[in-house]
């Protein structure tokens, strides 16, 4: 992967380094946002990660950058998200700051969702701020630019227009006061106040209502408010999933308004695709397919979540394989880390074998020939967390171990045939508490070649005795992790 890494040990990868050269001197704002409608699951802390990487790049150069996250909490309530009862039907429409939680854990529905996206952030350490649109709104650092768009109504309808090719209506404006009832859409905007930055609106029931825009009563249609935001909080970068860049989207808007409106230079930009999850497509909240950033975080450091996240390239489309190809996955990044460091499908044997005993585990380790990695006892225990996670979680089920009870190997041996259980019976007199995983390795081959026996069925007996399958881990490190007696038990039968 070309990267390059910087003083404090980031990783800068290329494609970020290539953007941060095209975005000149700073000082910089990297915005990235994210509606908190619903889940905010693994694909869109690609996004995240995508800014977070220019951040970098930028820091990097000496370049003074804020970096934010924007929870679009103010935004109204469009549909009713997978799990949320029916009867959110009657805040269809509201601010999903103003909605109640709908399991009752938190201050209202945009916290529900956005909690643990934010605990996500902080765990891995990302420098990041926090903003939530509704107290943007409240604080009124977005008075100007909606007082600005209200005054240039006209031309922000006729760009709507060109663009999107869509007949506007005639009473639409850029504003969305909130009624008495708590509903933003569907009001009509009559007088514009200035001196007192408010709005005479029409209800949906036709009454006269009043809105403050300095004080959070309402809020810029989202297309607009893309634009408005731009100015309000001077970005100067925002990465950009594919649903926003197709023609006639969202920045396309956006991009003119912010030229002809606001008259305020539209910000760097990178294009990312969308990743999936192996086997069960692209991710979607609104479908249903949704892997949290926490999820990841039990099974992997926070590093290698960036890592499996952003992908070689994060402008193309992407499939996290979290089963089968996971732990190929882990032993690319450790080997990148340039540490040493025990191959994955060990870790998970070792982790499945000795549970949560971390000086069992090391033991076993050391046994295996994994000397240097089981003497830092916090970073083994904290990667046997990860693969003992991986292995209740994803693993597939040819490595899920379960050494058998010496009834079920009792039951195992009776249907090995007699060279076979003559084999076990020699390997287990041969076997001393003081040998590694080579020597074992060793004993279990050198006993089966001079008893004439081939190597498959000699394995396949060990497997079956020990694990009540046919195959499994490396044999040699295996055993040698066992306590001798256990083995003893099973292969003397
Ligand atoms: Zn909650």
């Amino acid at each position: 992967m070309e990267h390059h890494v910087n003083e404090t040990g980031i990783r800068i990868p290329g494609w970020a380094d290539r953007v941060a050269d095209s975005l000149g001197a700073g000082p910089h704002v990297i915005v990235s946002g994210i509606s908190v409608s619903g889940n905010i699951h693994a694909g869109n802390l690609r996004e995240v990660l995508v800014a977070e990487a220019v951040a970098n790049a930028l820091r990097q150069r000496g370049e003074e950058v804020r970096f934010i996250f924007h929870a679009d909490t103010i935004d109204p309530l469009r549909k009713i998200a997978p799990g949320i009862p029916e009867s959110y039907e009657e805040y269809m429409g509201h601010s999903l700051s103003h909605i109640p939680d709908p399991q009752g854990c938190h201050v209202s529905y945009a916290e529900h969702f956005l909690a643990p996206f934010e605990e996500a952030l902080s765990a891995m350490e990302m420098d990041i701020e926090v903003l939530r649109s509704h107290e943007l709104y409240e604080r009124g650092v977005y008075t100007e630019v909606t007082r600005e768009a209200i005054e240039h109504t006209n031309e922000l309808r006729g760009i709507l227009q060109d663009v999107t090719n869509r007949k506007m209506p005639e009473h639409w404006s850029p504003y969305l006061p909130r009624a008495s009832s708590g509903k933003l859409t569907g009001m009509r905007v009559l007088e514009h106040l200035p001196e007192q930055t408010s709005v005479v609106f029409a209800d949906e029931d036709g009454f006269e209502e009043a809105a403050s825009y300095s004080k959070g009563e309402g809020k810029l249609g989202w297309r607009v408010e893309l634009a408005a935001r731009w100015k309000a909080l001077g970005v100067t970068f925002e990465p950009f999933g594919k649903d926003h860049t197709s023609r006639g989207g969202s920045t396309d808007t956006a991009d003119r308004m912010s030229r002809e409106v606001f008259h305020y230079p539209v910000p760097g930009r990178y294009e990312y695709e969308w990743i999936g999850l192996k086997g069960r497509g692209d991710m979607s909240s609104s479908r249903g397919i949704v892997l949290l950033p926490n999820d990841l975080l039990e099974i992997m450091p926070p590093n290698a979540v960036r890592r499996i996240i952003l992908g070689r390239d994060p402008a193309r489309r992407f499939d996290i394989d979290l089963e089968g190809g996971f732990p190929h996955f882990m032993d690319e990044y450790r080997a990148e880390s340039g540490e040493p460091y025990v191959p994955f499908t060990h870790l998970v044997t070792v982790a499945q074998t000795v549970g949560e005993d971390t000086d069992a585990a090391a033991q076993m380790l050391r046994r295996g020939g994994y000397e240097e990695a089981s003497r830092d006892r916090d970073k083994l225990a904290r990667d046997l967390y990860y693969a003992r996670n991986w292995a209740e979680e994803w693993a597939p089920e040819s490595m899920r171990l379960g050494l058998t009870t010496p009834l079920e190997a009792m039951a195992n041996v009776a249907q090995l045939d007699e060279e076979q259980r003559e084999y076990l019976r020699v390997v287990s007199g041969r076997l001393r508490a003081e040998m590694d995983g080579e020597a074992v390795q060793d004993v279990l081959y050198s006993t089966a070649i001079e008893r004439g026996l081939k190597p498959k069925r000699a394995f396949s007996a060990v497997y079956r005795v020990l694990l009540g399958q046919t195959s499994g881990p490396k044999a040699g490190p295996f055993i040698a992790g066992l306590s001798l007696d256990q083995v003893r038990e099973r292969f003397s039968l």
